[in-house]
């Protein structure tokens, strides 16, 4: 068995899935699932990440945590997490970068929210000597000041798609014709939670709703507003995705979603609104949603890259240059990639972040 069997299987008996089911079948599954079952990233693997491009991506973020825990009166305990850590190479650049910040390594308890087995092990290596702990519950999060950080970990939550026909939306399905998965739609049915997309739709368009990260997001902020912290979301998307943007990567190249199940890197753009609207539900304030390059040239990344090129010269250099461009860059990740900043309402807002 493997897993497009498991799946026509599965349409076999319950008829058609939603993307949603789907995404999470081929990302998850406990047997076959992309990430329970591999390390995906870097150069060799599918898809790389600003942490796996440079240093200097963990660097600013480690600056802004620790800056907001100073803002606030340095808590002498506190929660440093992370969701979705893939090799935990951003978790081990924050905790380089804060080692000389007195106080902030003593006062830290390292919580990682992480599916993939595989992944946890490989972050157990990076990290060790600081001693993480890893939840598989997000309620599991102690009852404490939280400082968080999430790099493209809501792109991989699972999205259900819509078509809008007229007041009411056709969900896509993912059905079977023969041994091949395909799409189909689903009936007209009225959807409550799509009720604000009918402002800025017409007939015919596709929008996503990714229902898993509201429930997140609720904990992280309801813990942020009550004891206090930061949050900074990290990833592809806007305020409101508009159309199609399911995709599959493979060795770095896209590839047909249904093509590979459960061999490639499935993703959807974030939708920003919604994890705000989540977020002030919860009673947290957070930030304009800030393009990833200001964000980090406002946190000082070109001087960083400056420090750093020093003593540097040929391919070195070269490698280094070329990443502050491809972490920066507007028609690079610097565009694309954006930041959302959740901090109590009372404090202020985390550096580089605007209320
Ligand atoms: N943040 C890392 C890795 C991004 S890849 C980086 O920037 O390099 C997405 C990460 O989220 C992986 O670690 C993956 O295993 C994890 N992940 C995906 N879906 C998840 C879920 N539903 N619950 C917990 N972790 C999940």
């Amino acid at each position: 068995m493997n897993l497009k069997d498991h799946l026509l299987a599965q349409i076999a008996l319950n008829g058609p899935m939603s993307v949603a089911d789907f995404m999470t079948e081929c990302l998850l599954n406990p047997k076959f699932g992309y990430y329970t079952t591999r390390d995906p990233l870097g150069a060799q693997g599918d898809f790389t990440t600003a942490p796996e491009i440079s240093q200097m991506f963990g660097e600013m973020i480690g600056l802004a945590l620790a800056q907001s825990w100073m803002d606030q009166d340095k808590p002498d305990r506190f929660i440093l997490a992370e969701l979705g850590p893939g090799r935990g190479t951003l978790m081990a650049d924050i905790l380089r970068a804060t080692s000389s910040v007195s106080g902030f390594h003593e006062a830290a308890e390292i919580v990682l929210f992480e599916a993939s087995p595989a992944l946890r092990d490989r972050q157990a290596q990076s990290l060790s000597g600081h001693n993480p702990r890893w939840i598989d519950m997000l309620t599991d999060l102690p009852d404490a000041p939280l400082l968080l950080v999430a790099n493209e970990f809501f792109d991989a939550l699972p999205v259900r798609q819509f078509i809008r026909d007229g007041d009411s939306w056709c969900e896509r399905l993912i059905g079977a014709q023969g041994e091949s998965l395909t799409y189909g739609l689903g009936p007209n049915t009225a959807q409550v939670a799509l009720t604000d997309r009918m402002i800025d739709t017409q007939d015919g368009d596709l929008v996503e709703l990714c229902a898993a990260a509201i429930p997140i997001l609720t904990v992280i902020a309801g813990r942020i507003a009550t004891y206090g912290g930061a949050g900074l979301i990290v990833d592809y998307g806007d305020w409101h995705s508009l159309g199609d943007t399911f995709q599959a990567l493979q060795s770095h190249e896209r590839v047909d979603p249904l093509q590979a199940p459960g061999r490639a890197d499935l993703t959807a753009h974030v939708d920003f609104e919604p994890l705000a609207i989540a977020a002030r539900a919860a009673g947290c304030a957070h930030t304009k949603l800030t393009p990833q390059g200001m964000f980090l040239e406002r946190l000082g990344i070109t001087a960083r890259a400056q420090a750093l090129a020093a003593p540097l010269g040929g391919s070195e250099l070269e490698t280094l240059i070329a990443a502050h461009r491809r972490l920066t860059h507007p028609e690079e990740m610097g565009n694309l990639f954006k930041v959302l900043g959740l901090y109590p309402s009372y404090a202020a807002p985390p550096p580089g972040l605007e209320p």
